[in-house]
């Protein structure tokens, strides 16, 4: 790709704020073998500002606040409201499964928060019930209305591709963003379960667009919002976009511009590498700004590959989805 592997482009930083979720999503997680992290062990909503700020003092300016689901940790609203306000980061985000937002929805667009991402992988009941293991698919399309009615945006629909299970319904989902000014993306499955699991599923977002190609000609866009791992499109006669994001078939370390925090404070410079620099027992010992900003630093630089330690490449995360946050 021609970049430089420099750690000014790492100004993007996800946050998770809890591991717990309300749903129980097939792909994302072995849950019988799932153990909650004791609360204890998860970071105060002080001291995830504390952290948040340290990030904004070296340069990251954008924080997606993300789990588990971020919606069932109490306090979500007055921490977002904080979060808004930190030096430095200019742009706050949040990653959900919808299911909480037909009553939260209001607050959390009063926060300030503008920027909405809502997983959603079928329109059919009975098949949402298949994959999260729950029956919230009426909530999570009241929530998606009631979000598009508050003016959220961008507003992003986040839908994994699983071969034999959702793949004949991109069609519909695509509609999605004829009908609302949102983006639809979509994403491959990535191996966070089994192997066998995924190879039976995995669907490569070639075959995606050739199928949604019968919606028009798919027109790449322009627009400044395309920054990021998604490749977005314009279909004519659609209010919205659609984006395709490709973690298997067509990755690319070098313009992956973030750093991913875990709700017990470990920082990830890579989510498919298992090295982690622990934040939270400094934190909790007393160690400055200006220390933390080193161990900050510090995953930047693995992460752009000056240290001497590069990254164990891996197609395989080390942690489950919920416990990093995707
Ligand atoms: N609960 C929130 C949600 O549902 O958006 C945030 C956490 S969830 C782990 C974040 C994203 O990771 C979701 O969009 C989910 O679909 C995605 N995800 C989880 N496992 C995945 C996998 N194996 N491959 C691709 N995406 C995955």
């Amino acid at each position: 790709m021609g970049e430089e592997p420099t750690t000014s482009r790492i100004n993007y930083l996800r946050l998770s704020v809890t591991d717990r979720c309300n749903l129980r999503c097939r792909y994302c997680t072995y849950w019988r073998d799932w153990r909650k992290l004791p609360s204890g062990e998860i970071l105060r909503y002080e001291e995830l500002l504390r952290l948040a700020a340290v990030a904004g003092e070296i340069g990251i300016s954008k924080v997606r606040i993300t789990g588990g689901e971020p919606l069932v940790r109490r306090g979500l609203v007055e921490f977002l409201g904080k979060l808004h306000h930190l030096p430095g980061i200019t742009k706050v985000c949040l990653t959900t499964n919808g299911v909480l937002l037909p009553e939260q929805a209001p607050a959390l667009y009063d926060t300030g928060l503008r920027h909405l991402n809502i997983s959603l992988d079928t329109l059919r009941r009975e098949r949402y019930r298949q994959i999260t293991g729950k029956d919230h698919l009426p909530e999570v399309l009241a929530g998606l209305e009631k979000a598009a009615a508050l003016g959220f945006h961008p507003l992003k629909i986040n839908c994994v591709v699983l071969k034999g299970i959702n793949d004949d319904e991109v069609l519909d989902l695509a509609m999605l963003a004829r009908d609302h000014p949102c983006q639809v993306r979509f994403i491959e499955l990535m191996p966070t379960v089994s192997q066998e699991w995924w190879q039976r599923h995995f669907l490569p977002l070639t075959e995606v667009v050739r199928r949604l190609t019968l919606l028009g000609p798919l027109v790449p866009s322009t627009r400044e919002a395309t920054a990021g791992p998604a490749r977005i499109f314009q279909v004519p006669g659609f209010q919205g976009e659609l984006g395709f994001i490709t973690p298997m078939s067509g990755h690319h370390c070098r313009t992956c511009n973030r750093l991913r925090l875990t709700a017990d404070g470990k920082l990830r410079p890579c989510l498919l590498a298992a090295t982690e620099l622990d934040l939270k027992e400094p934190l909790r010992q007393g160690l400055g700004n200006d220390l933390l900003g080193y161990l900050f630093q510090e995953a930047m630089e693995l992460k752009a590959g000056k240290v001497k330690h590069p990254l164990p490449p891996s197609r395989h995360s080390s942690r489950s989805m919920v416990s990093i946050g995707g």
